[in-house]
Parts: C-alpha cells; structure tokens; sequence
C-alpha cells in the first residue's frame, strides 16, 4: 500500500517487565460500573444494563508523562479504572468464553473534561468532546495474566499523595466476563482493543500542576502530571 503521505504510527501502551509494547486498536469504556460513583453523577446503580462510549487510540498516555491542561476546559477530572487489554477477538460471546480474550490487564485514568460532559448531557449531546480528546487515556504498563486470571483486591486514586478515590474491584457491578460478553454484542471484539471499565466514587479535579496516580493491586501504577 502506498498512501499520499506517511501512515500514521501505530499507538501502543508500554508492557510491564518488557520492552515490547501493546499495540492499540481501539479504546471502549465503561459508564457508571460502580454504584457510589452512578450514585454520585445523580443516577440508580440497579436499573441500567452496561453502556459504551470510547476514546480515539491515539489518545493514549504512558505513565509517568506529563501533559499539558487540557483546551477547552476548566475542570479536569480523574477517573481511576481497571483496562482490560484484549490479544484477541470475537463476537456474540457468552460469559463463560469471556475471558479467553484477555491478554492482561493495566491500571489506567480516563481523563474527563467534566464540564464539557454536564454540558452534553444536559444538552443530550455525544460526550466525545468531554472523553475523547486528545492525551485523554493514561496506561499503566500491561501486565500480562493467564486465561481467566485477574487482578484482584483494590483500586485507589491520589492525587500529590492525598487519596481521592478508593473501592474494591470486587465492587464492580458488571465484572470483566460480563463486561466482554456485553460489548461483543454490539462490535466485533478485536485483538487490540482496550475496555477501561468504569470509575469508584470520588472522581474530581485535577489542578495545573498535580500528579495524579492511579494504582492497582498487583499492577504498574498509572501516572501523569498535569502541566
Ligand atoms: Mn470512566
């Protein structure tokens, strides 16, 4: 293939204890899995099935990057998640087959201008302008985890060291099986492709010239300093 002018590189996520990266197709996240943070945003954590909104690959973000404060926006929030990193694909599966799709798992911080998103909202308008913006996808080094293996115990958000977010993983309402199956009914799953799957209570601001960490048991931290 010859293009008009040079294709663009592929973006990838650094892997834990290798110098091979991840390569990324797609980002797919999660709304609303844990019930303090769908209480806090105003809605019942019962009542909903899974929903999907994503970010462009190329939104992704090492740790330990800095990044400058966003455009268009006054209030920069963090949202720390568990991302699941898929190494392969597939379609309309159940649960049970789920997780032989993952290659391993990072911890990551889905960077939300939440003013831009109350805006839309109230607005009924797409939320791409407040989550899919540029540098808007911090990632941990992946780990890589044995079929059906899967990070446990507890996620938890710093922002200078002060502790903004903290729950169990456990405390998901849809699990990563769950989250998989769900997504595979309404787009080809595909070898690449990253699911942050959702935010505990306590997202808020980040202000020029924090460092925000984004830490999981038993994987690399995810990191950025806001400039
Ligand atoms: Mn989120």
């Amino acid at each position: 293939m010859t293009y008009v002018f040079p294709a663009p590189a592929t973006p990838s996520v650094a892997v834990s204890g290798s110098a091979l990266r991840f390569p990324v197709r797609r980002i797919f996240c999660v709304g609303r899995n844990y019930a303090e943070h769908a209480r806090e945003m105003g809605h019942d954590p019962h009542v909903e099935p899974p929903f999907f909104f994503t970010k462009p690959a190329d939104g992704v973000v090492d740790s330990g990057a800095t990044i400058p404060y966003p455009p268009a926006t006054a209030d920069l929030h963090h949202e720390a998640e568990l991302v699941v990193a898929l190494g392969s694909g597939g379609a309309f599966l159940p649960e049970d087959a789920a997780l032989s799709l993952v290659w391993g798992y990072a911890a990551g911080n889905d960077l939300t201008r939440r003013d831009l998103q109350a805006a839309a909202k109230s607005a009924r308008r797409p939320w791409d302008m407040s989550k899919a913006f540029d540098r808007s996808a911090v990632i941990g080094a992946v780990q890589a985890y044995g079929i059906g293996a899967q990070p446990e115990g507890a996620i938890r958000c710093t922002v200078d060291g002060v502790v903004r977010q903290q729950a169990q993983l456990s405390d998901m309402i849809w699990p990563v099986a769950a989250i998989i199956a769900h997504l595979s009914r309404l787009v080809i799953l595909q070898a690449g492709d990253l699911i942050m799957t959702g935010t505990p209570a306590g997202v808020g601001p980040i202000a020029p010239g924090q460092t925000c960490e984004v830490t999981i048991d038993g994987l690399a931290p995810a990191t950025v300093t806001v400039g």
